[in-house]
């Protein structure tokens, strides 16, 4: 077992700690901050009428809006049009073909009523007939009668798919819209369009930031690394800069400087990041300009700090005024950081700049700890905290009384008269404001007296932009910015600039519509909880619990199998008789013993299966959530009878009831949750069962069997028989089980299937889940780095080892070679070794006789096919296999599906998707498939060509949740009902219905008494 990272021995402040904090109880939060509201009551007071009075000069000032605030005026997110819009500005840019272009301009133009905001806004070019004339109207004469129409003459234009003059207008719009934001295309062209900002009084210095995705590879990493040495040394030679009042600065994303900037893998972030910072300081330091780390996702704050700390320490780093990071206010551990700076700086003995931000993803955040089951949400959940915490942080800031120079990003007209009330009563002079470029200037013009403002500005390409473009059209569109409504006239003053204390004062609650993770899923379903591996705590909890493997139960005889069915047998129609109520209260036990076993199940998982700590914690919660989700079941299945209408005189009713005995075969691929997944729906419908679980396995199976006798299962009800595919035959083949529930290779679901065919006794029923052969098609819309870290997952994870996992991924031949390019150099920074080690991503196959599979397929693809990649893993031994991607040069080259972590991929031209997804239709799978595409229309093609029991738009193509995504597949892929679904308890029951004539007593009391 590997130690887990610790802090780098330079680090002396715990930043660890702050982990503590991350999802501290969102109401203490609040109520603290009410205990101590950063403003007192004159302040808020005098605060409050200075954000109004911002407001209204603001809006009164002749040159107020830009065109991107009167495009929110009148394209919000809230309308299909600011929809549409956003689509096409996020993906239109980088469609290579004009085909596609034109069918994603025709799709979201289509979807929007775009007549309905004609003439509506006061700007020129938002106005210039909407955005619809904006695609059209500058390009193509409009007869005057037709301007009203605006709609329809851009669907008459757009259907006319192809027409160039329609591409040219829309990737113009999205170029206008873009350039809203960015400062320039190169660091040059910023640095001159800047000095003539300086000159006219709408900046005071900048914060250049160079645009792009995060890196995926080393490549990308060198890449941004030479962008960001080429800006500081521009910024730092340009005379303009040199004559501005302020330094200016660049600010680096550190994401963009490593593929792996995660928590867990510190060790290799401080080898290998940190000297690529630590070169762009020292070059910062040596022009005297700034640098400013951006804050990232909350899961990278603590490695953030660290590396900052140690920047902060550096010797050749001394005495520079430059170093600077962010800090997000929305996040509610944000005093503490600000706190251990001021404690770095007073130490350093010079200051260090703190932006304080809101924070730009709110969003993801959520949607993070949601689904990774995490005990709250790190960030507040209502605006309101979000501003008046920002207001503490600042009062923290400006206490420090200079070791931190402050600068207070925001375009809030009450954020920023309260922050600068609070200097002005502390006579501190230390801060300036800072806006982004593109926004903010109409708030920042009418602020008096001037204050400093430091613009932050995004240089790119249009290529590069894109991402940041959404963000902040998501940022600014959503109904709760400032932005959003700041100079809209309809919106008065006091309720632009309303006091967020107030509102807090008013309602301290958090937001009711969104509980924390736990309780996603409602009173009826709670959700699992997962640890949070970018906690060093956490994953030390975990490895703590790494022991070795005891040696392996022993193997029952045949006989012993034949003896567990008949206990099962005599134990069944008690277990039945309890009811749907009793059945789900015993599965909720269950699933509570799960959760308080979880790392050491973890762990066992990783040193049994070979799971790595990721793929095991999801595994726990997932067998988890199916003990929840079926005991929901069985109590709305089986609480009693269902009274049918009929005639008068008589009742009918219907009882689900358990078949009898299932056997439940499993596979090692998922030993604890398709095991414990498969026990609990064919319990929670009354039957009792006899387990068999994998081979490979047994050890967890074991305890799982125990878990289910400690939450109050009856033992006879659960019989476990260990062995190996004789001991399944001879329990398949019992005349007296009345079902199998199977997990595994379609080969073997064959077998089972022909011997319940052939036994004697009940006719039986079979649920088998088997294999499949999963493709992923991408078209020329989608976008590159989410389809690479898709593959990732959905191809590697589990050392694909899973029956949902992908293999096959059909790329557009116009951008298959920059996916490819990507994806195998993504490929070579996955750590491939120990499971039970949280850096770990890949963990061994299964065993020998896989690995053998395996070699002996890529051996045949190597003479057949092209391998394009393949990790080397010789070093390691056992049974590990490198990650592997084949390019084939047809479908016929596959036709079975290979376990393991091969990829293959074809090449096509997404106009052929009927005749290629028919192709790989008639090889008879029909399990999981994925599509990337901004294309609806490209989408619902791919799902009518290709069958599929699950299918998945954008994101990876693995990891199926209970009740949200019920999993499973037709054809070779299985007999159906979806686990996790509405439809499987009923598969495992058998219906009763009863008919009593209640009129042969004498008549019916209920007719009787109408
Ligand atoms: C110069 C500059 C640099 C920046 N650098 C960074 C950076 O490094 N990292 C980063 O993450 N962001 C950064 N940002 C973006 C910044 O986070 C947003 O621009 C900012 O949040 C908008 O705040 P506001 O005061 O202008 O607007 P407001 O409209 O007052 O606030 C909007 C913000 O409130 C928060 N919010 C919205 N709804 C909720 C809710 N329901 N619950 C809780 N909070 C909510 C979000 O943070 C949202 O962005 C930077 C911004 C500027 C101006």
């Amino acid at each position: 077992m590997q130690p887990a990272a610790k802090a780098h021995p330079s680090a002396t402040l715990d930043w660890d700690a702050l982990d503590a904090l991350k999802y501290q109880d969102e109401d203490a939060a609040v109520a603290a901050l009410l205990a101590d509201p950063p403003l007192d009551a004159a302040a808020r007071a005098s605060a409050a009428a200075e954000a109004r009075a911002l407001v209204s000069k603001a809006r009164s000032l002749k040159r107020r809006k830009g065109v991107m605030e009167s495009f929110l005026e009148e394209f919000g997110l809230s309308n299909a049009e600011g929809l549409a819009l956003m689509c096409l500005a996020e993906a239109l840019l980088r469609v290579p073909d004009e085909e596609t272009a034109d069918k994603l301009i025709a799709e979201k133009i289509r979807t929007g009523r775009w007549a309905e905001h004609l003439g509506k806004s006061d700007h020129w070019l938002v106005n210039a007939g909407t955005w619809g004339l904006m695609l059209t109207g500058h390009m193509v004469k409009l007869p005057e009668e037709m301007k009203g129409e605006a709609g329809e003459v851009v669907a008459k234009l757009v259907a006319r798919a192809g027409e160039p003059v329609v591409r040219m207008g829309a990737m113009q719009a999205m170029r206008i819209l873009g350039e809203q934001f960015v400062l320039g295309r190169t660091i040059n062209s910023a640095l001159k369009r800047g000095a003539g900002m300086q000159r006219s009084g709408l900046a005071s210095c900048f914060s250049f930031d160079m645009l792009g995705e995060g890196a995926r590879t080393n490549a990308d990493a060198e890449r941004y690394q030479a962008a960001y040495e080429r800006a500081v040394d521009a910024v730092g030679t340009d005379a303009s800069v040199a004559e501005m009042r302020m330094p200016s600065a660049v600010s680096v994303k550190l994401s963009a400087l490593h593929p792996r900037y995660e928590a867990r893998q510190e060790e290799r972030v401080f080898a290998e990041l940190y000297p690529r910072i630590l070169a762009l300081a020292e070059k910062a330091k040596g022009h005297n300009i700034g640098l400013t780390l951006d804050a990232e996702e909350a899961d990278r704050l603590v490695l953030s700090l660290k590396l900052f700390e140690r920047l902060a320490r550096e010797p050749s780093l001394q005495g520079w005024e430059g170093l600077g990071l962010a800090v997000q206010a929305y996040a509610k551990r944000t005093r503490a950081v600000i706190a251990n700076l001021i404690g770095l700086a007073r130490r350093r003995g010079t200051p260090i700049q703190v932006r304080l931000v809101k924070g730009a993803y709110w969003d993801g955040e959520i949607k993070r700890a949601q689904m990774q089951g995490r005990s709250d949400f790190p960030v507040f959940t209502t605006k309101a905290a979000t501003d008046v915490h920002y207001l503490a942080c600042a009062r923290d800031m400006i206490a420090a009384g200079g070791a931190l120079f402050a600068q207070f990003a925001t375009h809030n007209a009450h954020t920023a008269a309260s922050v600068r009330r609070m200097a002005e009563t502390a006579n501190f002079t230390s801060y300036e404001f800072q806006r982004l470029h593109g926004m903010g200037e109409a708030l920042y013009a009418a602020l008096e007296p001037k204050a400093p403002v430091r613009v932050y500005a995004p240089v790119g390409g249009h290529e590069e932009l894109l991402p940041y473009l959404v963000r902040r059209l998501l940022e600014n569109g959503a109904n709760t910015s400032f932005v959003h409504s700041f100079l809209d006239d309809d919106v008065s003053p006091e309720v632009v600039a309303a006091d967020p204390l107030a509102v807090i004062e008013a309602n301290p609650r958090r937001h009711p519509r969104l509980p924390p993770p736990p309780l996603l899923y409602g009173a009826s379903r709670r959700n699992s909880t997962g640890r949070d591996l970018s906690i060093g705590t956490e994953r030390d909890a975990i490895t703590k619990q790494v022991q070795p493997l005891r040696p392996e139960p022993a193997s029952a005889s045949p006989s012993a199998a034949a003896q567990a069915v008949a206990v099962a047998l005599a134990a069944q129609r008690e277990w039945n008789a309890r009811g749907g109520a009793e059945r789900g209260r015993v599965l909720r036990a269950m699933a509570d013993k799960l959760q308080a076993n979880a790392d050491a199940l973890t762990a066992l998982l990783a040193r049994e299966a070979g799971r790595s700590l990721g793929d095991a914690i999801d595994e726990v919660r997932e067998a988890i959530d199916f003990c929840r989700y079926y005991a929901a079941e069985a109590e709305r299945l089986f609480a009693g009878a269902t009274r049918l209408p009929g005639p008068a005189g008589e009742t009918n009713d219907l009882e689900l009831h358990g078949r009898g005995v299932f056997v439940c075969v499993s596979p090692w691929n998922f030993p604890l949750a398709i095991f414990t997944g498969q026990l609990a729906a064919a319990l929670a419908a009354g039957n009792a069962v006899v387990a068999k679980p994998a081979e490979q396995t047994p050890r967890i199976a074991e305890i799982a069997v125990a878990l289910f006798r400690e939450a109050g299962l009856p033992a006879e009800v659960l019989q476990l028989v260990i062995g190996a595919g004789d001991v399944g035959a001879a329990l398949v083949a019992d005349p007296r089980i009345a079902g199998v529930a199977f997990t595994g290779s379609t080969e073997v679901a064959r077998a089972i299937n022909r011997k319940l065919a052939a036994k004697e006794g009940p006719i039986a029923t079979l649920i088998a889940e088997t294999g499949g052969l999963n493709g992923l098609f991408v078209d020329t819309t989608a976008l590159k780095e989410q389809v690479v870290d898709d593959v990732i997952v959905s191809a590697f994870n589990s050392a694909g080892q899973r029956c949902s996992s992908l293999r096959i991924l059909f790329l557009p031949k116009d951008t298959a070679d920059d996916v490819l390019e990507t994806l195998t150099g993504a490929m070579d920074t996955l750590i491939i070794g120990d499971p039970a080690d949280p850096k770990t991503d890949v963990g061994p196959i299964i065993d020998a006789e896989a690995k053998a599979n395996l070699d002996k397929h890529l051996a045949r693809m190597a003479k057949e096919a092209r391998v394009l990649k393949q990790i080397d893993v010789s070093k390691l031994g056992g049974n590990f296999f490198g990650p592997a991607v084949i390019e084939l040069s047809s479908l016929a080259q596959i036709d079975k599906e290979v376990f393991g972590p091969i990829l293959h991929v074809v090449r096509y031209d997404p106009a052929d998707i009927a005749t290629i997804g028919a192709e790989l239709a008639a090889k008879g799978y029909a399990l999981t498939l994925g599509v990337h595409t901004r294309l609806e229309s490209f989408a619902e093609a791919v799902r009518a060509a290709v069958p599929a029991g699950n299918v998945y738009v954008n994101r990876s193509i693995v990891g199926a949740v209970v009740g949200v995504q019920p999993f499973g597949g037709s054809g070779l892929s299985g007999t159906g009902p979806k686990a996790g679904g509405p439809y499987y308890l009923p598969r495992f029951a058998e219906e009763r219905a009863t008919s009593i004539n209640i009129a042969a007593q004498g008549g019916d009391p209920h007719l009787l008494n109408l």
